[in-house]
């Protein structure tokens, strides 16, 4: 479903996690970001690029390697694949495919494209590094905290934000690579908005916005859920830590375990 459309943008949410799926046309290419969840979605993203393609070529960005990312890779087959290094180089690419597949499984779900862990032509070794098509610049800043592998990706003039899933307005942290590298990422993320003329940011979860002060009131609200996170975990404080697992959106058992896996990861990085 579009759920938003601006210039050159448009951004697809799936009714699965309220994954956002990208397509950005400029005068030079088109780039499809992270294509997404079910069959139907992925053929409405499909649909839209070959209506507007026009004989561009077509880059398809991954924010990171996780399954729910990277699960349309195939349905755009000629597509230059953009990733970083750390998904370039992803250890567990087999473990990432079967979550896929047991997803699918789980569900009776038939795709009519096959389903691999992407592999990356352009890859993204360091922050700064950029990738300029005709008058279409990309500026590429490694994320790691969430997923080692994450990524952000600029695209200007347009003044785009890719954040991956970083930054969505009601998706808490998520920890499954290391608090410290995710602090550092929010100072990356607060530098990007001092340095580039960023005009709307576009979340791997969650709603796009326009706001400079919603850009900055969600770096903020990551960086004090973790301080305080981090603050109850190194004192052993079990009550703060249970009422910060209750401040996730949408309580489950998956909100459970990430928010397990957070204390987990700070437990090894901070006591
Ligand atoms: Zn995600």
């Amino acid at each position: 479903m579009i759920a938003f459309q601006k210039d050159g943008l448009t951004v697809f949410q799936s009714a699965l996690w309220k994954t956002t799926s990208s397509v950005i046309e400029t005068n030079d290419l088109i780039l499809v970001v992270d294509p997404t969840w079910l069959p139907l979605e992925v053929k409405e993203i499909q649909e839209h690029v070959a209506h507007i393609r026009k004989g561009k070529d077509v880059y398809l960005l991954f924010t990171h390697g996780d399954f729910d990312h990277i699960i349309g890779y195939h349905a755009f087959p000629d597509a230059k694949v953009i990733g970083s290094k750390g998904m370039h180089e992803h250890p567990r690419k087999q473990y990432k495919l079967d979550l896929i597949q047991s997803f699918d499984n789980e569900y009776y779900v038939e795709r009519p494209y096959d389903i691999e862990f992407p592999t990356i032509d352009i890859v993204i070794e360091n922050d700064g590094q950029q990738l300029v098509v005709g008058d279409t610049k990309f500026t590429f800043y490694l994320s790691p905290g969430h997923t080692h592998d994450g990524l952000f990706t600029i695209i200007e003039p347009l003044g785009i934000w890719i954040t991956g899933d970083y930054l969505s307005d009601f998706e808490l942290p998520y920890l499954f690579d290391s608090a410290k590298a995710y602090l550092e990422t929010l100072q990356k993320a607060r530098m990007i908005l001092d340095s580039h003329s960023v005009e709307i940011l576009v979340p791997g979860h969650g709603q796009v916005t326009e706001s400079k002060a919603e850009m900055t009131r969600r770096v903020e609200l990551a960086q004090d859920y973790l301080e305080r996170l981090i603050d109850a975990v190194t004192r052993k404080d079990e009550e703060p830590i249970l009422r910060l697992e209750k401040e996730m959106s949408f309580p489950s058992n998956f909100t459970k375990g990430c928010h397990e896996e957070n204390v987990s990861i700070i437990k090894k990085e901070y006591c």
